[in-house]
């Protein structure tokens, strides 16, 4: 029986297209610089994102790691979404492993941080307290897109704060396909981004940062540090680049697909919030674990959690969806 896998967009297979696109990469040792793939993967995102270089490394999770500790120093301080993946679902890696400490605040319905929040958080330059340097910011954040005026709001407060800003830009082209707007309308507000290759663009592994030649020479020695300088990288990277070019305008295929999904429960009564890229949250409540038991036994995988979170990505079809409704119009009973 095929498995539909609802539980996030990171449980793509590679397509077709990508293996074959993987298997003729040209590749060397990236360690040395000298892998082409990987120099052009990193410079494709570079000029598309509008920054001077790019980093290729093996995680989202790393490349936000790398991210703060470019930008922040041993007792410096970070303003981020109590909710935000870097601060709650990352290990505590910047605190543990830069010494940077998070200063975690309330994320509003509509996904973003209160601007007023933030500038109240913001840490006068005493001894007493630790140096405020950087605001990062997520989008999507669990699925909601951060409208364009906001961004502009935030670059406005962190500059007048001489704050950098950060983008946790794990699904940065789900925003960018929502808006209809070329990816840089929204990168060009921060100091860098965080891009994940292998959420739903589709590639196996492999993440990239974006900065200022100095941020990424800075992360480039951290990447070795912490053991992310890959060799013959170039063969992931074919992957990454194969999906910027060829699986960035499907998003709006999931999009349409979570939103069918959406209303097809909201039909059967389910409590289903409003979508806006490719996430479904369904209340569940107790009933989450009877549910996922019942889909199990009709093919279908999702995670037992009492606020469901159903995920749409490339190898999940209309035809799929209609199955997953009616599975759930069986349960509802
Ligand atoms: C998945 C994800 C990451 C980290 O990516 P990994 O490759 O799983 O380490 C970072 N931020 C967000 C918002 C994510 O969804």
């Amino acid at each position: 029986m095929p498995v539909i896998d609802l539980r996030s967009d990171t449980v793509t297979q590679p397509t077709a297209g990508m293996r074959e696109a993987m298997l003729r990469a040209p590749v060397g040792d990236d360690v040395y610089g000298e892998d082409p793939t990987v120099i052009r993967l990193q410079a494709y995102l570079a000029q598309q994102l509008g920054f001077a270089q790019g980093l290729f490394v093996p995680s989202g999770t790393m490349s936000n790691l790398l991210g703060l500790m470019a930008h922040c120093e041993r007792g410096d301080e970070y303003i981020v979404g109590q909710e935000a993946h870097t601060y709650k679902y990352e290990g505590g890696g910047a605190a543990v492993l830069g010494s940077i400490q998070p200063q975690p605040l309330q994320v509003e319905a509509d996904g973003s941080l209160d601007l007023a929040r933030v500038a109240a958080a913001i840490k006068p330059d005493d001894f007493h307290f630790a140096r405020t340097r950087l605001l990062a910011l997520e989008n999507t954040m669990q699925s909601k897109v951060l409208p364009l005026s906001y961004l502009a709001e935030a670059r406005k407060l962190t500059k007048a704060h001489g704050l950098q800003l950060h983008l946790d830009g794990a699904r940065l082209y789900n925003a960018a396909v929502k808006q209809g707007v070329a990816p840089r309308e929204i990168t060009q507000y921060f100091d860098s981004v965080s891009v994940c290759l292998s959420k739903g663009l589709g590639a196996p592994i492999g993440s990239v940062l974006l900065g200022s030649e100095q941020l990424i020479g800075k992360a480039r020695r951290l990447r070795k540090m912490v053991g992310g300088g890959m060799r013959q990288a170039g063969i992931l990277a074919a992957a990454g680049l194969y999906a910027l070019e060829h699986q960035v305008e499907r998003l709006a295929d999931d999009h349409a697909n979570a939103a069918a999904l959406a209303s097809g429960l909201l039909e059967l009564g389910y409590s289903v919030e409003p979508v806006q890229t490719n996430m479904v949250y369904v209340q569940m409540a107790e009933r989450a674990p009877a549910l996922k038991a019942f889909l199990a036994e009709r093919g279908i995988t999702i995670s037992a959690s009492e606020r469901l979170r159903l995920v749409t990505h490339l190898d999940v079809s209309r035809a799929d969806i209609e199955q997953v409704i009616e599975a759930f119009k069986a349960f509802a009973g």
